[in-house]
């Protein structure tokens, strides 16, 4: 459904009740609570609740800037239709992994959806040790399922450009752009870092190779629109539980590199395993290790089932196709350790660390591992070798 539209306007507490109590069936006179719960860098998040029945919903609003820096830092409001649109197309084809999208509107710039309170932020619950048990299956099997079935290899070419077109995102691909695959590599005054990285992070900008192979994964990043990706899957965008998982804001989604996605999921993982020691370790890094079986099997059985004829006769066509979003993957994830050690926006799993000499080596190791996957993500053989590097880390 869409609402009637009017002028944007910045929602207030009482508007969000209104709005909600027009959409939404709530008993007759229940006295609706409103909460703005955003914890995020750019939108608001309304929750509207019933105290009495329990019964609530979310209504998300992009601001005409960016939250975290204030007005300053204007950014399209055309983010909250990509998102509730993406929210919706993602569902089609993973049901049950995206919270269900009651209403949206264009105009007022929000996405009205699923309160999905009774579960966890992600990357909440890893921090405190939680296991989430069907976490990778069940993102491996989202990523799986959106990615294939927006691609060629699923969809007829007209289809395929005209949701290229329809998801064009410029302005926030831009963020991607240079916060992900520039700014890190460069003496740039967006980079954030503790003095006691500064010879590791200048070692980073000296590095000629390494810089090589970033400014290839951002042409990759660029040009390649090979399926309608999620564009911000880390783990602070996945709700969990040890039963369920859904996958949240996509207002990045844009036609890119399918291992984008990948990447970033299994780059956050990554940190996290970097955090963690022993038995608590190896849950993170079959986590690892399961995303991509989960993710390379599912890919591959749609793709026998329900992919193009002429890709699906050509011999070695997807072991070939299979082998290079692996290989993205890797060179992605290591452009994300890297920003999330030494980039704007950083992660608690890290920066939560007390121990200033625990959290410099750990921020260290990050960045050993993440230049070791853009340089050496031809060589790398398996997911397995991947969580062998991590293991090893003391
Ligand atoms: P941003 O784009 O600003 O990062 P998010 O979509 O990530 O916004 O939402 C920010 C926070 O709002 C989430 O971390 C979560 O705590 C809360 N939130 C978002 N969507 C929901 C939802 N459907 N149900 C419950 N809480 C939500
Ligand atoms: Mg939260
Ligand atoms: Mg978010
Ligand atoms: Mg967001």
């Amino acid at each position: 459904m869409t609402i009637a539209t009017k002028q944007y306007e910045a929602l207030t507490d009482e508007t969000a009740i209104a709005l909600a109590r027009s959409l939404y069936p709530f008993p007759e006179g229940a006295e609706l609570v409103c909460r703005e719960i955003g914890d995020g860098n750019l939108n608001y998040v309304f929750q509207i609740k019933d105290p009495k029945s329990g019964k609530g919903l979310i209504i998300k609003q992009a601001l005409p800037y960016a939250k975290v820096v204030g007005e300053s830092w204007p950014l399209t409001l055309k983010r909250a239709a990509i998102e509730a649109n993406a929210l919706q197309k993602h569902g089609e084809f993973a049901p049950g992994l995206v919270p269900v999208v009651y209403a949206t509107d264009e105009e007022l710039a929000i996405t009205v959806m699923e309160d999905l309170s009774h579960l966890t932020i992600a990357r909440e619950g890893l921090i405190q040790g939680e296991a989430y048990p069907k976490l990778s299956e069940d993102i491996g099997e989202y990523l799986a399922r959106t990615l294939f079935h927006t691609s060629d290899f699923a969809l007829h070419p007209f289809e395929k450009k005209r949701l290229a077109a329809e998801y064009s995102n410029p302005e926030l691909c831009k963020i991607t752009e240079d916060l992900i695959f520039t700014d890190p590599f460069f003496n740039n005054d967006t980079n954030d870092y503790e003095p006691e990285l500064q010879g590791a992070v200048e070692a980073i900008w000296n590095n000629a190779p390494l810089k090589l192979e970033a400014a290839k994964l951002k042409f990759s990043f660029l040009t390649e629109a090979e399926a309608l990706l999620h564009g911000d899957l880390h783990t602070g965008s996945i709700f969990a539980s040890e039963s369920e998982t859904k996958v949240i804001d996509p207002e990045f989604a844009f036609y890119g590199p399918i291992g984008f996605d990948v990447g970033l999921f299994l780059a956050n993982l990554m940190v996290q395993s970097i955090t963690r020691q022993g038995e608590e370790r190896q849950i993170v890094l079959s986590h690892i290790e399961k995303t991509w079986d989960v993710f390379s099997a599912r890919f591959t059985q749609l793709w026998e089932q329900e992919g193009i004829e002429a890709f699906k006769e050509t011999a070695g066509y997807k072991e070939f196709v299979l082998e290079k979003i692996f290989r993205d993957t890797l060179g992605f994830a290591g452009c994300e350790l890297i920003r999330r050690t030494i980039g704007l926006a950083h992660v608690k799993d890290l920066d939560g660390i007390e121990n200033a000499g625990l959290r410099i080596r750990l921020k260290k190791q990050t960045l050993q591992i993440g230049e070791a996957l853009i340089l050496k993500r031809a060589e790398v053989k398996s997911i397995g070798a991947v969580a062998g590097l991590l293991e090893e880390l003391q």
